[in-house]
């Protein structure tokens, strides 16, 4: 394989690599002989306290720096791009996968389907396993990439296949086997798809990754979300509120089990099963710290509890105020009954929740991640919104006032006539953005 050059993109003032001359715009290609992948392989390789580092230049001239620091010390150089190398995407076909049921014209980076073991590192994505050679396990391994979080989806390997529509998919308890026996910490997902994985596939799916306890240490289970875009896709059908009740009895009966057994409950039924089922959501303790807050696990839950320990705090008074917030489907009815506890103790503040139904990607699509700009804008125009409209702000693209559909938080502000605000997701900003004035 050619050797990859990584242009660097910055150097820190004062670091060791601003002693050694280096520039942006010089590139670096290994380190002590090793070539450098990503920024695992820089990671790793400079933490010796003898570096000889291969180095072109901005004139494009080879040279090689040696180096003495302390052990571990950083150089103080940044790269084009964080992981210093290309995002691997994946090589499934998932049945239920959301990006092929997207609309086509929307941004190019929403069609990209990543699936690469060093963002579920870095950034806690949901892997497959699928495209990990035996020298990307071994460097998870070498490296303790951890955790490790892996979309199973099922542990039956002819039927993972299938429904990944990947002929090497099976294999998955293999290198989970291999990641446990190294220690590895792990997190698991199934997205569960009605006929498909559950019932007694779903029984299967939790017993065996539950042996890989305590590295496997837990297990989310998500409903399958389906679009309106789905005319060449494999037929799945939408849960129904008796069968979540089935899903949730299931799931529970494998908590008690592993709760008695090993002391956590292990496998977590998402949010959406409550709500279709029409079951409260269980109290803080059941969800063991939130770790599959990512998946909509315990998500209504803290919010609820933030809201109430929020309001715990504040005394009320008598201001005056009239606002409007906007929400999805799911989480309507819990954010209508903590509106109705903010204007219990703030009996000026009147608030109007909206229910904004997901017309863009299909009905059956009700997380208000998913929303659009546009169906706020149709579902709203005309109505009552008072000072100011308060949105989640996962109603937005990361870090940028941009919806889905990109459509711009001004461009809503403008076309609705009033200020647009974000409510950032904890519940103590919930209430604060209600009552600021
Ligand atoms: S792994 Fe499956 S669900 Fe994920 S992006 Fe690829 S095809 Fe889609």
């Amino acid at each position: 394989m050619k050797k990859q050059w990584h242009l660097i993109t910055g150097v820190e003032p004062g670091s060791i690599a601003e002693e050694c001359g280096l520039e942006p715009g010089d590139r670096i290609g290994a380190i002590n002989g090793h070539e450098i992948e990503d920024f695992f392989d820089y990671q790793y390789y400079i933490e010796e306290e003898f570096l000889s580092v291969e180095v072109l230049t901005r004139d494009d001239e080879e040279c090689t720096l040696e180096i003495e620091k302390e052990e571990e010390e950083d150089l103080g150089l940044a790269f084009e791009s964080f992981l210093m190398d290309e995002y691997n995407s994946c090589c499934n076909k998932c049945m239920f996968c959301f990006i092929d049921q997207m609309p086509p014209g929307m941004r190019d980076t929403l069609y990209f389907k990543d699936d690469d073991s060093r963002l579920s590192f870095l950034q806690g994505n949901y892997i497959t396993l699928t495209n990990m050679k035996e020298k990307d396990v071994e460097r998870v391994i070498r490296y303790h990439l951890a955790p490790i979080n892996i979309s199973v989806h099922t542990t039956n390997p002819e039927l993972r296949c299938r429904m990944l529509h990947n002929r090497f998919a099976g294999d998955v308890l293999e290198k989970i086997r291999r990641f446990s026996e190294a220690g590895i910490p792990m997190n698991s997902q199934v997205v569960l798809c009605k006929g498909i994985n559950d019932g007694e596939e779903l029984d299967r799916t939790i017993r065996e990754l539950g042996e890989f306890l305590p590295y496997m240490e837990s297990l989310s289970v998500v409903p399958v979300g389906l679009t309106k875009y789905r005319d060449d896709l494999p037929k799945l059908d939408a849960f129904t509120r008796e069968d979540a009740g089935k899903v949730l009895a299931q799931i529970q009966g494998w908590q008690k089990h592993f709760l008695e057994e090993n002391g956590t409950s292990f496998v977590h039924a998402s949010d959406e099963w409550f709500i279709l089922a029409g079951e409260e959501f269980p109290p803080v303790d059941y969800y063991e710290g939130f770790g599959q807050l990512e998946n909509g696990v315990g998500m209504m839950r803290l919010l609820i509890s933030e809201v109430e320990e929020s309001l715990t705090q504040l005394a009320g008074d008598d201001r005056e105020k009239t606002v409007s917030v906007a929400t999805a489907k799911l989480a309507y009815p819990t954010i209508e009954k903590l509106a109705a506890q903010v204007m219990e103790k703030y009996p000026n503040v009147h608030i109007h929740v909206y229910c904004i139904e997901n017309t863009f990607f299909g009905e059956q699509i009700t997380v208000t991640g998913l929303l659009t700009g546009q169906d706020i804008r149709k579902q709203l125009a005309g109505r009552e919104l008072g000072d100011e409209l308060l949105l989640p702000c996962n109603v937005l693209k990361a870090d940028e006032d941009i919806f889905l559909d990109d459509m711009s938080l001004s461009e809503l502000s403008e076309a609705l006539q009033v200020p647009v605000n974000i409510i950032q997701s904890e519940g103590q900003d919930f209430v604060n953005k209600i009552i600021s004035m």
